[in-house]
């Protein structure tokens, strides 16, 4: 063991992003990862027809996510660009039996994009409430917000009772958790980080030919990435870390000065850490929520909503919560939908077998298009709580988890660093995966010369 040798565990943007930057400093740097590839929650999907692809997980690039756009840069990879999330001309709108452009009066009784945007401007107005997004537990009424839930909220805006259903859904999909298991104090931190001014918002990008192109390129500069290695135990100790990991029927033990843990925590709840742990990183691993989240992602031979003037956005109160365009950054007459469901509805869906979760998001979409259902090439589905590497979407605060475990999350344990989107205040994030990879490299990095 050198006194510049790190085991880092997962090798996803987190652990790859810190491996590379201790890799180019100089360090020995060991990769454990427990998938047979690597990239974790970055998952491109090639089964369909005419070279199309789809993202089983992280998918939209905010223009603002400088860090992962610098990263595809340097590894040549091209960004094909899309709207943004927050809004988009030809959203639609599926809400008690009705269907249609969230602008049509006549079919809603009023316009619901402009409703839509009382509750931008609301959140813009809770964002002022936390001073600092990177530090909200030290706010002077910290206590107090984590301490409510967001539906409490939603339920007090002044919108039409569609616009605040539109917002649940809202909820459901960037956070993907239930308003009532999401921390009001959490709702705000990210109002101030990204919906302070509801008259802008940011354009997003792909990565062409899949976003897992970035991850697959950054582990090629790591030479000793072991695939199939499930790490099992981690001994922290004073001048050194030891961990054990299991590959295909053997188990096997590396020592290194420094380690990362770079897995959803909802997975280092089956690590044993030999009691090493400090009591507020093993009460943050066993406690802190998760939201859950699937896609089914449906391949068209024809992008039948353009024609209805439909970009295929839509939010819903049907089962599967909202859809949009996987392929929006590409011409082509084959184009791909995906239905993406979080909260409540995603943990039900996740229940299901793939072949059912896809048979209700295709029922779906052919009750609103009839038809639709004819076009369809391929269908791939991932519901990632199932998946036994992940076992969440990720992370969520439920009320009062901010307060309770934010200092720990940045804290390292003695020789261990947390990465990973949860360890990060641009969390849930692809972009905070890199951020959170690169600061426990440099923090080694600054320790050995200290
Ligand atoms: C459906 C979905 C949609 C998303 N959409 C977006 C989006 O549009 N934009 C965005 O920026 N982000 C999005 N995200 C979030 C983004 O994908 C994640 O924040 C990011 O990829 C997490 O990276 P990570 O390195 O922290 O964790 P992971 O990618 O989960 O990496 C952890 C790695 O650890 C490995 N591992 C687990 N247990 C062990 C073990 N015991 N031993 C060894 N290895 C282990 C796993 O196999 C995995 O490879 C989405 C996520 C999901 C699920």
């Amino acid at each position: 063991m050198s006194d510049k040798s790190v085991v880092i565990i997962g090798a996803g943007m987190a652990g790859l992003s810190a491996a590379y930057d201790l890799k180019r400093a100089g360090w020995h740097v060991t990769v454990l990862e427990a998938r047979s590839r690597v990239g974790g929650r970055v998952y491109s999907l090639r089964d369909f027809s005419n070279g199309l692809v789809a993202e089983g997980g992280g998918e939209y690039i905010d223009e603002h996510h400088t860090r992962m756009i610098a990263l595809a840069k340097q590894f040549n990879l091209s960004l094909g660009k899309v709207g943004s999330w927050q809004g988009q001309n030809g959203d639609w709108g599926a809400y008690e039996n009705k269907a249609g452009r969230l602008t049509d009066e006549s079919l809603w009784g009023i316009n619901l994009e402009t409703e839509f945007e009382k509750m931008w401007s609301a959140l813009a107005e809770l964002g002022k409430q936390v001073a600092d997004p990177s530090n909200p537990v030290d706010g002077l009424n910290a206590r107090e917000l984590d301490a409510k839930n967001s539906l409490e909220w939603i339920n007090t805006q002044d919108a039409h009772p569609l616009a605040r259903k539109m917002f649940v859904n809202h909820i459901r999909s960037e956070f993907t958790c239930e308003p009532e298991n999401f921390s009001l104090l959490d709702l705000a931190r990210n109002a101030a980080l990204y919906y302070s001014d509801p008259s802008s918002w940011p354009a997003a990008y792909r990565i062409i030919g899949g976003n897992d192109l970035l991850p697959r390129a950054i582990a090629s500069q790591i030479p000793d990435l072991h695939l199939n290695a499930v790490v099992t135990s981690i001994n922290i100790q004073p001048e050194q870390v030891t961990v054990t990991y299991k590959h295909v029927d053997s188990f096997h033990t590396i020592r290194a000065s420094h380690a990362i843990l770079a897995v959803p925590l909802t997975v280092a709840r089956m690590i044993d850490f030999n009691s090493s742990l400090p009591a507020a990183h093993q009460k943050l691993v066993n406690e802190i929520s998760y939201g859950a989240v699937t896609k089914v992602m449906i391949e068209y031979r024809k992008r039948f909503w353009l024609e209805k003037g439909w970009n295929g956005r839509l939010s819903t109160d049907l089962p599967i919560v909202y859809t949009w365009d996987a392929t929006n950054h590409l011409e082509g007459h084959h184009g791909i939908l995906t239905a993406y469901t979080g909260g409540m509805p995603g943990a039900e869906l996740s229940r299901l077998s793939d072949e059912e979760r896809t048979k209700i998001a295709v029922s779906v979409i052919e009750k609103l298009f009839p038809g639709s259902s004819e076009l369809i090439v391929h269908t791939a589905t991932i519901a990632w709580v199932n998946e036994p590497f992940t076992r969440c979407s990720y992370m969520a605060y439920a009320p009062n988890e901010v307060t309770t475990h934010w200092k720990a999350l940045f804290t390292p344990a003695g020789r261990l660093q947390f990465a990973g989107e949860h360890a990060t205040v641009i969390q849930g994030f692809m972009e905070g995966a890199v951020e959170s990879g690169q600061r426990a490299a440099k923090n080694i990095i600054m320790s050995a010369q200290e």
